[in-house]
């Protein structure tokens, strides 16, 4: 995965040491060890159309693009992620989707993703969201992004009136990890989505000297909910090469969560799951109000894997 890093995000970087840590190269990346494959959700094998991923049968995954407005060395897509040849698309591409689509009723949600869609041109993004969101089976849109925190500038009129126009319901799902990105450009850009109508909720990852601290996601889920985003889930780090040393212990992890599930009203505490190693879904764990063996979990399928 290329460096890159967007104007907005170098300068946080100056003053949060979070922020530097998640878009910085660092040796570890290189060094990092034990990862299990570079595709852990199995997307490529769940491709119906380039570039459009149905795993589940009743919701599809459109990569709109490779490209984000910065990288981070985190990403489970690092695969795919700023090898912008590779995961260029078009109205001809979006069309096949459509077309896809069409011959899939039971598909009745689609997620616009990336790479991060806010990233493309406003007259593409018009086109999937409008294309897709008036198909009569489709009834709910999502769009996953991270562009309200590395470079809320993206979020422009064109794209905000093409939200608005969706007669159905847009659900935006931002990624954060650390309160220090919740500027007061990113308030306003999340401002900017509600007012498109658009539902706000927010995707975290567990990462290991960024927010692997009870305070630190205590204040992020507070503050989120307090600016329109609701806490959705927070996830274990994918085990993806180049970035299995912000993997943080499993019981550690836990713990943070159980204490954070004692203390946040139930609208700012987020679901923290697995997603599961064979792509099959995400996988709740359990807290420690149960006493359960969490060394181990059963996937969708009934598979068993080892943490
Ligand atoms: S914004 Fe999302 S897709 Fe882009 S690099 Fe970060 S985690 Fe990966």
């Amino acid at each position: 995965m290329l460096y890159k890093t967007s104007e907005h995000i170098e300068n946080l970087m100056v003053s949060q040491e979070a922020v530097r840590k998640q878009f910085e190269v660092s040796k570890l990346e290189l060094e990092s060890g034990y990862a299990v494959d570079a595709d852990p959700l199995r997307e490529k094998e769940h491709e119906v159309v380039p570039g459009m991923i149905n795993k589940y049968g009743n919701r599809v995954l459109c990569l709109l693009t490779a490209e984000c407005a910065a990288y981070c060395r985190f990403c489970t897509r690092r695969r795919l992620v700023s090898d912008i040849d590779q995961g260029r698309i078009d109205k001809p591409h979006v069309n096949s989707w459509i077309d896809y689509l069409r011959h899939h009723n039971e598909v009745r949600e689609v997620i616009i993703s990336g790479g991060d869609p806010f990233t493309v041109n406003d007259d593409l993004f018009d086109y999937a969201l409008g294309e897709m969101s008036s198909l009569e089976s489709i009834r709910i849109v999502r769009i996953g992004t991270r562009a309200p925190v590395s470079d809320p500038s993206l979020v422009n009129c064109r794209k905000l009136d093409a939200i608005a126009r969706v007669d159905k319901p847009v659900y935006v799902g931002i990624h954060f990890e650390h309160p220090s990105e919740i500027t007061r450009a990113t308030i306003n850009c999340c401002r900017s989505l509600i007012t498109a109508n658009a539902i706000l909720y927010s995707q975290s990852v567990f990462l290991k000297g960024v927010n692997d601290n009870y305070h630190t996601l205590h204040n992020l889920f507070n503050e989120l909910l307090e600016i329109g985003v609701r806490p959705y889930y927070i996830y274990r780090c994918d085990p993806v090469p180049g970035a299995t040393h912000f993997q943080v212990d499993p019981a550690k992890e836990r713990h943070i969560m159980t204490m954070l599930r004692r203390k946040l009203s139930g609208l700012a505490c987020p679901a923290y799951v697995i997603d599961a190693l064979d792509g099959s879904g995400k996988v709740p764990v359990p807290l420690e109000f149960w006493d359960a063996d969490t060394t181990h979990y059963t996937d969708f399928k009934g598979d068993e894997h080892v943490i």
